[in-house]
Formats: C-alpha cells, sequence, structure tokens
C-alpha cells in the first residue's frame, strides 16, 4: 500500500503537529521538508554556499533540531529556499519518501503542487496571522530563544511574503486540497479533521487497485 499525504501551508499553522499525529494515527512515515531547507539554512549561516550544501545534504544535517529550530535559520532556509536549484537538489528525496510502501506524510510548502500532486491526500493548513505568531511565540520562548511576540510576527510575515512571491514552486494551495483553518481550533480538531481524510482515501484505495488491475 502506497498513499502520500500533503500538507502544505505558512508557518506555525499547525502543520507539524498535525502531520506528526496522523503519521502515528495511521503508521505512516512522516517527513518535515521544511527541515531540509532549514538544513541548508544553517549551512548557508556557517559559511557554505546554499547549491552546494543542498546537494551534499546528508542525514547528520537533520540530527541537531534545537539549532535547525531557531529563527535565524528560519529566515536562512526561506532564502535558500528561494533559490531554484536548490529546490531541484532535494525533489528525488521528497518523492521517494512520499512512495515508500506503507504510506508518508509529507509537510512544506509546495508537497501537493510541486513534490507529490497525486497524492490522495491535500491540506492546506493555514490560520490568522496573530494566531500562528502566538503559537510560533509560545513555542520559541518555552524553548528557552530570547524573542518578543513582535519580532515573531515579523519573522513569519517576512518568510511568509517571501515563500509565496518566489518564482519557483511557490507556497499555495494545490487547486484540489482541503483548506484547513486552525485558528479557532483544537489541536484534536485539526486532527480529526485531517484523519477524515485520511478515513475517505484509504477507502478508495482498493476501488483504484482493482480499476488498475492490481
Ligand atoms: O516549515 P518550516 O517553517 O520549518 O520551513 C522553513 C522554510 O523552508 C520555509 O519558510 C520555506 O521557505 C522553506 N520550505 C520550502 N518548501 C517546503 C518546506 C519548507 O520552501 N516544502
Amino acid at each position: 500500500m502506497s498513499l502520500t499525504v500533503a500538507i502544505d501551508g505558512p508557518a506555525a499553522a499547525g502543520k507539524g503537529t498535525i502531520a506528526r499525529a496522523v503519521a502515528a494515527r495511521y503508521g505512516f512515515a512522516h517527513l518535515d521538508t521544511g527541515l531540509l531547507y532549514r538544513a541548508v539554512g544553517l549551512r548557508t549561516l556557517r559559511g557554505e554556499a546554499a547549491v552546494a550544501a543542498a546537494k551534499s545534504l546528508t542525514r547528520a544535517d537533520l540530527a541537531d533540531e534545537a539549532s535547525l529550530r531557531a529563527p535565524d535559520v528560519a529566515q536562512a532556509a526561506s532564502q535558500a529556499a528561494a533559490l531554484p536549484e536548490v529546490r531541484a537538489a532535494l525533489v528525488d528525496y521528497q518523492r521517494a519518501f512520499a512512495r515508500r510502501l506503507g504510506g508518508a506524510v509529507l509537510d512544506g510548502r509546495d508537497i501537493g503542487t510541486v513534490i507529490c500532486p497525486d497524492a490522495e491526500v491535500k491540506l492546506f493548513v493555514t490560520a490568522t496571522d496573530a494566531v500562528r505568531a502566538e503559537r510560533r511565540f509560545r513555542e520559541l520562548s518555552g524553548k528557552g530563544h530570547a524573542v518578543t511576540l513582535q519580532d515573531v510576527a515579523l519573522d513569519l510575515a517576512r518568510r511568509d511574503a517571501r515563500d509565496a512571491a518566489r518564482v519557483t514552486a511557490p507556497m499555495a494551495p494545490a487547486a484540489d486540497a482541503l483548506q484547513l483553518d486552525t485558528s479557532a481550533m483544537s489541536i484534536d480538531e485539526a486532527i480529526a479533521a485531517a484523519a477524515l481524510q485520511v478515513d475517505r482515501a484509504l477507502a478508495r484505495l482498493p476501488k483504484r487497485a482493482a480499476a488498475e488491475g492490481r
């Protein structure tokens, strides 16, 4: 069985929380594709060229999650992510991950549009700017980062604007994505809404396999 769940949306909308919960619930593998761009961003902050970093990324680059989650790394990631060659270097890995047997959940900005246009489930998760800033502020201060709510809001706005305006694979909902506004939802409600889509896709799978002669 191979089933891909594509979850896109702006920063701090709840994609990661939903993706992790869906993966755990169905036993699917999960890839936070933002971490790949953050790993490239971290290496650029250490002086490397972005394209060279993207082409030589290894599992070890993803190990230090605490460093990868820092706000300056997020900005560097967003800058590197605007470069077509950086994105191209990361496509094969993401597509192979998406089609692994047993199901996969990928969250990012271009999963439903560019990486997995044939994903069986596509969600575009959003929340108001104020709610996203508040959530990310709590998350970062909880991890000991010295940030203000205003800085966090500015950081998200800059990143979202850059991610949505870039020419290659801009952040955008796929035409067939379900838009999920989590502003007024609890985490459990958001997960339940996503799970409903996965249940429906799983119910369709046997029919699809039969139609394809499998
Ligand atoms: O998801 P996260 O906020 O960790 O992503 C960091 C940055 O990586 C984003 O602001 C975006 O520029 C980039 N990104 C991307 N495409 C993805 C995932 C992340 O361009 N699929």
